[in-house]
This record gives C-alpha cells, sequence and structure tokens, in this order.
C-alpha cells in the first residue's frame, strides 16, 4: 500500500497578488523539498480532475456556486482580478484551480476507498476550511474537505468520517457545514482569538473544539489532542479520516503565535494514523491547508508525508 500525491499545475497559476502569503511558491517549496529529501520516490503522483457540480453542492448550496462560478468564470474571460474580501482575491485561473483543489479531495477518496493507496495527500491551492456553505472567506473558494467528507459519506455509503483540522485558524467554513450532521465528528485545535474569532462555542455536538492561546507550544498540543481528541476518536470509530492539514501553527509561521514543530507534526499524524489503522483501514485524506512560512511548511509537509508514508 502506498501514499497518493494529488495536484495540479492549475493550483499554481491562481495568484492573489504580490506578497500575499498564501502565494503559488508555497507548492514549490513543497515540491522543492521532497525532490530533495527523496521522499517524493514513495509517492505515487496523481494529477487533480475537476470537482464536478453535484460533488459541491454536497457541501455548498446551489446558489452559492452559481454565484461563485459566474464571478471566476467571468474572471477568467476578462482577464481581470476581483476582491472577495480584503484577504480573498481571485484571477483569471482561481476557477480553474478552485475546482482542481476539491476535486483533488474527492479523486483521493476514491482512490483510498477503492484501495488503490492507503493514504493520499492534496497539494492543492486555494485551501478549504474557511469557505462556509455560502460564503468564500479566508483565502478559500470551496471547502475542499467538506466536499470529500460529504462524497465519501453520500456516495461512498460510509457511515462515519472524522474531520481533523490542525491549522493554526479555526476551520469555521467545515464547521459551518458539517456542524449537526452525525455522520461526522471534527475534532480542531487553533490559536484563539486569531482570524475567523470563531471556535469558542462549538456549533454542534459533532465538533471538539480546542481553542489555545497564543504561545502555546508543542507539548501543551500534544496533551490536549490527547485528552480531547482522541477519547472522541475512539468512541466515534470513523470508517476514514480526513485531515484539514495547515502548517501556519509552526513556531516559524508568522500568520499565528503557536510553538509547533515538525516533530509536532510528526506525532499528531502518527496518532491519527494509529486510529485510522484500527478503525478504519488506515484510510487518510489529508489536504493542504495553510502554512506559509515557505522552509517550514516544506519541512512540516515532509514529516507529515514521511508517517503517511510509512518511510
Ligand atoms: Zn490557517
Amino acid at each position: 500500500m502506498s501514499t497518493a500525491y494529488i495536484s495540479h499545475a492549475d493550483c499554481r497559476r491562481h495568484e492573489m497578488g504580490a506578497g500575499h502569503p498564501e502565494c503559488p511558491q508555497r507548492l514549490d517549496a513543497i515540491e522543492d523539498w521532497l525532490i530533495g529529501t527523496g521522499l517524493d520516490v514513495a509517492l505515487q503522483r496523481f494529477d487533480a480532475s475537476n470537482a464536478s457540480p453535484q460533488a459541491l453542492e454536497r457541501a455548498h448550496s446551489s446558489a452559492y456556486i452559481a454565484h461563485i462560478r459566474d464571478l471566476l468564470e467571468g474572471l477568467a474571460a476578462s482577464g481581470e482580478t476581483r476582491a472577495i474580501d480584503p484577504d480573498t482575491i481571485a484571477n483569471p485561473y482561481t476557477w480553474s484551480a478552485a475546482l482542481k483543489a476539491a476535486g483533488a479531495a474527492v479523486q483521493a477518496t476514491d482512490l483510498v476507498l477503492d484501495g488503490r493507496v492507503e493514504n493520499a495527500f492534496c497539494a492543492v491551492r486555494p485551501p478549504g476550511h474557511h469557505a462556509t456553505r455560502d460564503q468564500a472567506m479566508g483565502f478559500c473558494f470551496f471547502n475542499n474537505v467538506a466536499v470529500a467528507a460529504r462524497h465519501a459519506l453520500d456516495v461512498r455509503g460510509l457511515k462515519r468520517v472524522a474531520v481533523v483540522d490542525f491549522d493554526v485558524h479555526h476551520g469555521n467554513g467545515t464547521e459551518d457545514i458539517l456542524a449537526g450532521d452525525d455522520r461526522v465528528l471534527m475534532v480542531s485545535i487553533f490559536q484563539h482569538p486569531l482570524y475567523p474569532f470563531s471556535g469558542a462555542v462549538p456549533k454542534g455536538e459533532n465538533m471538539v473544539n480546542v481553542p489555545v492561546p497564543p504561545y502555546t507550544k508543542g507539548g501543551e498540543v500534544r496533551e490536549l489532542i490527547e485528552a480531547m481528541w482522541m477519547p472522541a476518536l475512539e468512541r466515534f470509530k470513523p470508517e476514514m479520516i480526513f485531515i484539514s492539514a495547515g502548517f501556519d501553527a509552526h513556531r516559524e509561521d508568522d500568520l499565528g503565535q503557536l510553538g509547533l514543530t515538525e516533530a509536532d507534526y510528526e506525532w499528531i499524524t502518527l496518532r491519527l494514523q494509529d486510529v485510522a489503522r484500527r478503525h478504519a483501514k488506515g484510510r487518510i485524506v489529508s489536504c493542504l491547508e495553510g502554512g506559509y512560512h515557505l522552509d517550514a511548511l516544506a519541512r512540516s509537509v515532509g514529516a507529515h508525508l514521511r508517517v503517511l508514508a510509512g518511510v
């Protein structure tokens, strides 16, 4: 069994302007690290395909999908750029990139459920966990992980899936979409207060939210994960685990003030892999969310992928 690595050239063409931290170079940094460390030979590469309208509708309203499609297809035709909010900017390639990012997550789910690989990592942008059912925000357009989780449940017939989010920012979009869906357990840990300033009070009984103050270090994060996530995951016995893999809680990342290191990402991935192997036949689909210090991002994704690939 192996690990799929799913990406697409269009995910590099979506750009939000000079100096924007969510930049195409993030994917280059990851690629360079994988090649430089030889880790790439342990991965099975796939080109992402587009998410279908039906796949998107499992997580987003038809009105939102129609609105964002008209807007982004318009930019693709005119060659213009448009700010959705002060942080979230669309260029002529954003439509294609957003479809590939969500499509990669669906494709990863199918590859894993078909037994072609044990687990999969989607090296995609735009990220997804801030995109709500009806709104693009926080660098996100479609909620890649929520689209994939609903595909696993509604199309592939799974009964229980877990969504794990360790990005430094609260995954408000994923919570908005999946709160109250008792086929899903979502566990997350995030800095609070920090953008988008939500999450302190969970929106549903299927949400295990662990807000932590700025300057929390890896040891404390591990203790909280052990105490808060693990018992909930054990009780829930997920048949598959989806990870919103943001690496901006790294101590070198300036978008948050948490103190995680590569070793912490390795530890978290090992803990999740242990749950997945006992309850879910090892099935994990991990999607890139944040992570803006290019070197720290590359090293952290490397640590995450080494565990997933078992090398
Ligand atoms: Zn983030």
